[in-house]
């Protein structure tokens, strides 16, 4: 049921008559536009295959569904999940899936107890650097979705105790910084496993953002796959060039293991005052095989 809403036969069809975007955020978690305007403004900027994958949620999805109809457009259910990889936390985008299965409710409802219990002992750390009413204001900001440390960022700005979001993670929110609390995720094969099972794709988010060196990256990569990983954000947000030719060398030096990872893309957008990845800003290279493929052959399942 619902493993892909309004979802036309030919995806390849639908890739050539517009823009696609993989991964984007909404007011379900730490984006700025409702499931509806996120909709909204990924038609009007030439958007015809969106995913929305919020943060650890799917509670985005049936509204942005409704307004997919409305406006012609394919909605594909997606989500952002955090996860673990050992020590490490790492973005594990699932797509096309079904957002009501038991596999994504309690993969979600697991992330909703984890953000819950980290929101608060974030509030606890930045109440010991003296800034009060942290989880309340947090709270206020996210309206009901899962709290995020952006909420606790837009906080701390409009509580004038930083002058930006990006200064709030810079000094107390990143990692090893005063308001910084470590989290067991659950790990990258159980993500994977939960995603596979809803019927959905898994893909590796934008693998440059993770800090590590070429030699550790290309081991996420491995154990990625190795684990049932389908894809990889090849194009993701601002990136240049030079970048996306470095995560293609990786696909290829993962090829050359006896793995194959098919390619996806997404502006990562969260708002509009960012027009570096401003929805459908994207494009695949030439040369990679699309995620979506996947959706019209189902090859992959064949083979496990
Ligand atoms: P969370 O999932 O609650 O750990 O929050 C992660 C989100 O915070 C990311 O998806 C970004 O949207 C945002 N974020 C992470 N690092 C920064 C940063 N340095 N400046 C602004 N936003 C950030
Ligand atoms: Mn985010
Ligand atoms: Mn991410
Ligand atoms: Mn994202």
């Amino acid at each position: 049921m619902n493993s892909a809403l309004n979802r036309p036969s030919g995806f390849t069809e639908l890739a050539l008559s517009g823009q696609i975007d993989l991964h984007c955020h909404s007011t379900a978690s730490d984006g700025i536009l409702s499931p509806a305007a996120l909709v909204s403004r990924a038609k009007c900027q030439g958007v015809s295959l969106l995913a929305l994958t919020d943060h650890d949620t799917v509670r985005g999805v049936d509204e942005a569904s409704r307004a997919a109809k409305c406006h012609d457009l394919t909605l594909i259910p997606g989500i952002e999940f955090t996860a673990g990889w050992g020590k490490r936390s790492v973005h594990i985008v699932g797509l096309n899936f079904d957002h009501e299965s038991t596999e994504i409710r309690s993969a979600v409802e697991l992330r909703d107890i984890l953000r819950a219990e980290r929101a608060e002992k974030i509030a606890e750390k930045l109440e010991k650097c003296g800034f009060h009413g942290a989880l309340a204001g947090a709270a206020a900001l996210a309206e009901g979705a899962v709290i995020g440390r952006p909420h606790f960022a837009r906080w701390l700005v409009e509580a004038g105790h930083v002058d930006s979001t990006a200064r709030a993670f810079k000094r107390y929110l990143g990692a090893g910084k005063a308001g910084d609390v470590s989290v067991e995720w659950p790990q990258l094969d159980e993500t994977i496993r939960s995603i596979r099972a809803a019927g959905g794709a898994a893909i590796l988010a934008h693998p440059l953002k993770y800090g590590l060196t070429r030699t550790r990256l290309l081991g996420l990569l491995l154990d990625f796959a190795g684990a049932g990983g389908d894809a990889v954000e090849v194009v993701c947000g601002q990136q240049n060039p030079v970048q996306t030719r470095e995560i293609l060398t990786l696909l290829e030096q993962v090829s050359a293991k006896g793995w194959k990872l098919h390619a996806s893309l997404g502006s990562d957008f969260h708002q509009p005052d960012q027009p570096w990845r401003e929805l459908g800003g994207v494009r695949l290279p030439p040369g990679v095989e699309p995620v979506w493929n996947l959706w019209q052959t189902d090859a992959h399942r064949k083979s496990g």
